[in-house]
């Protein structure tokens, strides 16, 4: 299910969704395209992703309004980097290196993970960066930036007066996972923020759900439809809204006494 990938949303006259995807979408020697046809569905991919490679066709004007389409369209999405490796035991056992170290250096900020001894390496987060600082870092390959990274946490490390040892004999430096988002194919971005002077845009993505959805079918649930990105608290928040839209229009019956009417409004201008 993980490498099944969404292409295409296609509204049908009989009111369902036609939903059409990759099975297997890494493997293109077993990839199918395959459809299935659903009473509802909740959309949650990065908004990005629903621009350039999701095609939704059939929803007219009045199920999905322009306007909410050109919300997430127009939305900014930020960048960020990670450099994993692994990192052998001995290291933490006889340095006292901090759990986090913040730089004034291109790596930023580094992490390290001191896993349980089932494990047979713990793990380094060699640079952690954000928007303008992990594009700065795009030019170089995988292989060029983890170098890079090494040389610079030898260079910080020896400078410390209470470490004074290089890390790179400890890194296995075969085994490091880079992390782009910008260029990931399922992200586009790490987290979602609204432009200047389109806050109440945002907002509407977050009123579709009630106003629309039972009309369209279609629910909006996740990141790309909140005005709170960065965090999960808001993604999850969407998601409940998106299952509490669901219930009421199917006639669920609510537990405690609730229904809509007790539900806030969200206010867009
Ligand atoms: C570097 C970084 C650090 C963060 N740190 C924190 C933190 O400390 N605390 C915190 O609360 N939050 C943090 N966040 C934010 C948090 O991770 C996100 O807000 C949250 O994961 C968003 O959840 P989501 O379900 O909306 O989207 P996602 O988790 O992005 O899920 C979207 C899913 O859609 C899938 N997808 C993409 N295209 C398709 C397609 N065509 N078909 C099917 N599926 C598709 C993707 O593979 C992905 O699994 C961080 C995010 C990043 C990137």
């Amino acid at each position: 299910m993980t490498d099944s990938s969404v292409c295409g949303l296609y509204k049908q006259t009989d009111g369902s969704i036609r939903v059409e995807y990759r099975w297997h979408h890494s493997r293109p020697e077993r990839m199918q395209l395959l459809v299935e046809d659903f009473d509802s569905v909740i959309l949650t991919t990065p908004s990005w992703l629903i621009e350039t490679n999701i095609r939704l066709e059939g929803f007219n004007d009045e199920v999905l309004p322009q306007s909410v389409i050109d919300a997430w369209k127009h939305a900014h999405w930020e960048t960020s980097c990670k450099v994993y490796a692994p990192l052998c035991k001995r290291f933490l056992d006889r340095n006292p290196l901090p759990q986090i170290l913040v730089t004034d250096s291109f790596v930023h900020d580094v992490y390290a993970y001191r896993y349980n001894d089932s494990y047979p390496d713990d793990c380094i987060l060699l640079s952690y960066t954000w928007e303008d600082d992990a594009t700065k870092l795009a030019l170089f390959s995988d292989g060029e930036l983890a170098e890079k990274c090494i040389k610079e946490l030898d260079r910080i490390l020896l400078r410390c007066s209470n470490i004074g040892v290089a890390i790179s004999p400890y890194i296995d430096a075969r085994n490091i996972r880079i992390q782009r988002w910008m260029t990931d194919r399922n992200a586009l971005g790490c987290a979602k923020l609204y432009r200047a002077g389109t806050y109440y845009d945002a907002v509407s993505l977050m009123k579709y759900n009630r106003d629309l959805s039972s009309a369209s079918g279609l629910y909006l649930a996740g990141e790309s439809f909140s005005v709170d990105a960065g965090w999960t608290e808001p993604c999850l928040r969407t998601a409940i809204d998106a299952v509490i839209n669901l219930c009421s229009r199917t006639s669920a019956h609510f537990h405690g006494g609730f229904d809509l009417a007790h539900y806030p409004h969200y206010q867009v201008r």
